[in-house]
């Protein structure tokens, strides 16, 4: 164990050199509680790797964020997706941080920020502010910790991104403290045959390997029989010490007879290749059970930057007669290492699962356009929206298109065209392409109306159809009634809903002037600060108009009063 310790960082000079270069103690941490993660740079996340660390605020709101050190807020963001309320802060040494999910901004910043929001009379804005317009210093307070946009508790999602390549980088380079002495998890690990002729334990499909703890801490697998080119992936995550969320590891390293076949680690990536995961996992695995497996060896079609060394793009050949020692060294970033050993005898065997190959009519070509025509709909593939050519299912039945499942990836955005001619003016108005989830409810998907045809753009294969809302959205007031004198209220509440398509635009007035809305879809919940706008009238007159997306509207008034 030691000796391949030991083997492995003389191996890897060019790792710990680049991870030597960033500055160890030019920032502090952005919050002043101990940091527990609740996700690590680079996990593996739906369609991307995780760009930060998402750091855990005690399950609530409000605490004071840190600027990591003294620069310039370069860009400040509010949507109710995504990052949520987020501002990015320019440091001299060359890093930018970012600081997610935000509650609201210190005073100084969400006056600034509101007067933006208030002059484009919309709660989703986007500034970038002039560099040195507002500077902070090293631990001023720049916003409290929340959970807006795209976040299930509340949290803060950190990241450190080099301000010239805007590439993020992991956060815990800079000599941020993380408590973590546990080794990463190993769940599962599985063997590919990767060439035509290729057979892993009697399989010519993907088969799982079987392995046990060792007394030393490390984990032996079942002797593998194999013959052609073979590959392995595994199912792992990271805890650290403080906290039992399933973070994602740091590196994996692979050695067959003590030769590096490949080697990646979450160091940096950049965001034009995060799509790429997709390669990374066995997605149709992912499609099957959610589950991510790691693929060991690249696949064609994998144009990740994570890779500091690749022999044969990680796939060993095994040759009859010959046995090969296969060792993996999954980590985390505070050196925590978990070993596993496979040893593999080249033996051609008789094979018990054959290779399954679904064929269908159609041949999808990945490196060339593809087109179909379904009668009534059609499904306009561009070149290289696949990562690899497969047999694709195509059904049509009377308003739905089912593109394949969800056990195949898209890279890039493909379209899909319905003929609405059937139906009349009127009901086209209502009606917008909705994708069907697994449990068959219909979600809206951007629908773009042109003569007799609607059209969606989209990555996810599975099933679409033609839906129509007819019922306007609801709503509600959660914290008050009509008429009713709100002295001391600091907000007011009120709760908004749609039933099918879903709320597209919403805007309120006070006594005619329009009104900043925070809305949090989450929660379905419009929230009014009353520090927003000093009024002196008596009587407020609220108008508050919501509209669905497909143009079903409501609009309801209230009145209340306060001196
Ligand atoms: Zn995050």
């Amino acid at each position: 164990m030691r000796k391949a310790f030991f083997g492995l960082l003389l191996l890897l000079p060019v790792l710990n050199f680049g991870q030597s270069n960033y500055p160890k103690d030019a920032f502090r941490p952005p919050l002043d509680i101990p940091i527990i993660l609740a996700g690590t740079f680079g996990e593996l996340r739906s369609n991307h790797f995780h760009s930060g660390i998402d750091i855990k605020t005690e399950q609530r709101e409000g605490l004071p964020i840190h600027a990591i050190g003294e620069g310039t807020v370069t860009r400040i963001k509010i949507s109710h997706w995504g990052y949520g309320k987020v501002i990015y802060i320019a440091h001299p040494n060359g890093y930018t941080s970012v600081y997610g999910h935000l509650q609201k901004f210190a005073p100084e910043i969400e006056d600034y920020i509101k007067k933006v929001q208030y002059r484009k009379k919309s709660y989703q804005v986007e500034v970038f502010p002039e560099y040195g317009e507002i500077k902070v210093e090293k631990g001023q307070v720049i916003a409290y910790g929340g959970n807006t946009g795209g976040s299930s508790g509340p949290h803060l999602h950190f990241e450190i991104r080099s301000s010239i390549s805007e590439k993020p980088t992991n956060p815990l380079l800079y000599g941020l403290e993380v408590r973590d002495a546990t080794n990463p998890t190993l769940s599962k690990v599985y063997g590919y045959p990767l060439s035509e002729n290729a057979i892993i334990n009697q399989s010519q499909e993907k088969i799982e390997v079987d392995f046990k703890r060792q007394e030393d801490g490390t984990f032996l697998a079942e002797k593998v029989h194999a013959i052609g080119s073979i590959g392995f992936g595994f199912i792992g995550y990271d805890r650290q010490d403080l906290a039992a969320n399933r973070n994602g590891i740091y590196s994996v390293q692979t050695l067959v007879n003590g030769k590096v076949y490949s080697d990646y680690d979450f160091e940096t990536f950049s965001f034009g290749e995060t799509r790429y995961i997709n390669t990374l996992i066995d997605y149709d695995h992912y499609g099957r059970y959610r589950q991510r497996i790691q693929k060991l060896y690249k696949d064609p079609s994998n144009y990740l930057s994570i890779y500091n060394t690749l022999y044969n793009d990680g796939k060993l050949e095994v040759r009859e007669g010959l046995s090969y020692t296969v060792e993996i060294f999954i980590k985390d970033l505070m050196g925590n290492v978990t070993k596993l050993v496979i040893p593999i005898e080249g033996k051609k065997e008789e094979v018990k699962i054959n290779k399954n190959d679904d064929k269908t009519e159609n041949y999808i070509i990945a490196k060339k356009p593809n087109n179909f025509d379904l009668g009534g709909a059609k499904v306009y593939f561009p070149s290289n929206t696949f990562y690899k050519n497969f047999y694709i299912d195509l059904k049509k039945d009377d308003d739905t298109v089912t593109i394949h499942n969800n056990r195949v990836a898209a890279h890039r955005n493909f379209t899909i065209t319905f003929d609405v001619s059937n139906f009349s003016e009127a009901e086209r108005r209502q009606m917008f392409i909705a994708r069907l989830n697994s449990s068959l409810r219909p979600s809206y998907t951007s629908t773009y109306k042109r003569g007799s045809t609607f059209t969606t753009r989209t990555r996810n294969l599975g099933t679409y159809t033609l839906a129509s809302d007819t019922v306007p959205p609801k709503i509600k007031p959660k914290n008050f009634k009509d008429r009713q004198w709100l002295n001391n209220y600091r907000y007011l509440s009120i709760r908004i809903s749609d039933d099918l398509s879903g709320i597209d635009t919403y805007s309120a007035t006070l006594n005619g002037k329009w009104i900043l809305m925070e809305y949090e879809p989450k929660t379905n919940t419009l929230t009014y600060n009353f520090d927003d706008v000093i009024l002196d009238e008596k009587e407020c007159d609220l108008v508050v108009k919501v509209t669905d997306n497909v143009g079903n509207s409501s609009t309801f008034t209230s009145t209340f009063f306060r001196k």
